[in-house]
């Protein structure tokens, strides 16, 4: 196999998120967090109470799962207790993190049909405040096999919810469809996080979306809310990115994301190496969006929680991006060699006139 162009950053000896990083580990991670109490938001109570965010959006490729991944990782970058629910058959987020394929682990899908519980599923991860709780493409049976069954809107709520006191947040990674599967992480979640790209017809493409959460909260889960919409694979340089987002920010107000996550080659290069981006390119432009992001959605929730700077280092000049990135992404994307490694390894829609 012909090994990586000289211009891509191999894994670096000196991230600084190696003291949250602990040695992988196999099986089944259904025992405590050894800092547990470290993710306690100061001056609450002591039982964690997780904030259930379903990344949602039935178009396809915009990027909810690159968000999942990377939103949980910086979530638990801070040493907020945090797990990542692979809620799609296409189990991107799980292979994202760097999980092999194996229709025999306890999964998604046998927690959906109740083969087992939602905490004899979850995995451990490379960074230690973070869980999984993984999928396999069997999961697409759910959408089948449960068609008559009894509360079947309510399987994955049901699951979730003695996890909530183990974790501060949970994020769902859903499929790009509005089928039994996002119902079901609709109904489990708080609130929906709705990545779009700047596109003209953007709006036109999320109000079947906003239909969907608007008849969920009619019905199966009033307390839904909209936790935010963050634009991804944003190019500011442009005019339409400029026209489509004030037109966002005129429709959601305040529920659009001060954060967009800029398009960039480390996103989509992390998941072939089984990492989020922070544990892959550390001063990318993308690392330090997402973990923006977690610092908007903490700072909105947990106002007096403190550790998440001093974990991650994200405030000031402490992380600004690698400099020249652009540039170096230019290089990396132009390379005849990078394109032929990415064809044959399927990395697919990165547009390369973007
Ligand atoms: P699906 O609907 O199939 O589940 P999705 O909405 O989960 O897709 P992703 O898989 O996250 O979307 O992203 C689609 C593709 O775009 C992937 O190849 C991913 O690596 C790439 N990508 C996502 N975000 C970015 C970004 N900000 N910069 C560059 N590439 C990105
Ligand atoms: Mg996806």
């Amino acid at each position: 196999m012909e090994s990586w162009p000289d211009t891509l950053p191999i894994d670096s000896n000196q991230n600084k998120y190696d003291s949250l990083v602990h040695a992988p580990q196999s099986g089944i991670a259904n025992a405590g967090f050894p800092h547990y109490a470290d993710g306690q938001v100061s001056g609450s109570p002591k039982k964690l109470m997780a904030r259930i965010i379903a990344v949602a959006n039935q178009k396809g490729g915009v990027g909810k799962t690159t968000t999942a991944i990377n939103l949980a990782a910086s979530l638990a970058a801070a040493k907020l207790n945090t797990l990542l629910v692979d809620c799609d058959p296409q189990s991107n987020s799980t292979s994202g993190l760097g999980l092999a394929k194996d229709p025999d682990r306890n999964s998604t899908y046998k927690v959906l049909v109740g083969e087992c519980d939602g905490a004899g599923a979850l995995q451990a991860t490379a960074l230690e405040y973070l869980r999984l709780l993984p999928a396999h493409k069997n999961l697409i049976g759910v959408n089948f096999e449960l068609v008559d069954a009894e509360n079947r809107e309510f399987r994955l709520r049901d699951a979730l919810t003695p996890l909530r006191e183990q974790f501060n947040f949970i994020v769902i990674d859903c499929p790009p469809a509005l089928d039994l599967l996002t119902l079901n992480s609709l109904v489990a979640a708080d609130t929906v996080l709705i990545p779009m790209q700047a596109e003209y017809f953007a709006l036109e493409g999320v109000s079947e979306l906003l239909d969907t959460i608007e008849r969920i909260r009619a019905g199966l889960n009033p307390a839904l809310e909209i936790e935010g919409v963050v634009l991804t694979m944003f190019d500011e340089r442009t005019n339409l990115a400029q026209q489509v987002t004030a037109e966002l920010k005129r429709f959601f107000g305040e529920k659009l994301f001060a954060t967009s996550i800029p398009r960039n080659v480390r996103l989509a290069e992390a998941p072939s190496h089984g990492k989020p981006v922070l544990l892959y390119d550390e001063r990318s432009r993308g690392a330090e969006s997402y973990l923006q992001l977690a610092k908007e959605i903490i700072a909105k929730h947990m106002p007096d929680f403190q550790a998440f700077a001093a974990a991650a280092g994200v405030d000031g000049a402490s992380s600004q991006p690698s400099e020249g990135n652009e540039q170096e992404e230019k290089q990396v994307v132009n390379a005849p060699r990078w394109r032929r490694w990415r064809d044959r390894n399927k990395l697919v829609t990165i547009d390369l006139k973007g």
